[in-house]
């Protein structure tokens, strides 16, 4: 067992500790979900400079986390798809007509149109328009 003797002489166990961090709590905030301890940095080292920390966006991609839906950090990966395809083309067509609005030969970005907004060819709903 790796241990260290903080300067209080509490032991800290450093198992599979890549660095360490021992702070001296000068507030304790409730936060509703849990509690939030703010420090004064009292002494720190870095252990192993081989390995990789396991962040929290290496969970969610290595590990398959996901975030609940109402975490802030939820990402809704289709509406994501979506988006990042729209940015790509710039095209949206009509489903009714078949009109192309393209956006590099507009001055409006697709996105920002009103949402009143017609269809020139058939007065279809901006709603019923998809990206291309
Ligand atoms: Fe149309």
């Amino acid at each position: 067992m790796n241990v260290k003797y903080g300067t209080t002489g509490v032991p800290i166990i450093l198992n599979d500790s890549l660095a360490y961090l021992e702070c001296k709590v000068v507030r304790k905030i409730d936060v509703d979900t849990h509690w939030l301890f703010i420090g004064e940095l009292v002494d720190a080292q870095m252990l192993d400079d081989n390995n990789k920390p396991m962040t929290y966006s290496y969970y969610r991609e290595t590990k398959k986390g996901v975030a609940p839906k109402n975490a802030p950090t939820y990402i809704d990966k289709s509406k994501l798809d979506r988006l990042t395809e729209s940015v790509k083309s710039g095209k949206h067509k009509c489903t009714v007509c078949g009109y192309i609005y393209d956006e590099s030969k507009e001055e409006i970005k697709f996105s920002d149109l009103p949402d009143h907004w017609k269809c020139p060819v058939c007065a279809a709903g901006k709603e019923d328009f998809t990206e291309v």
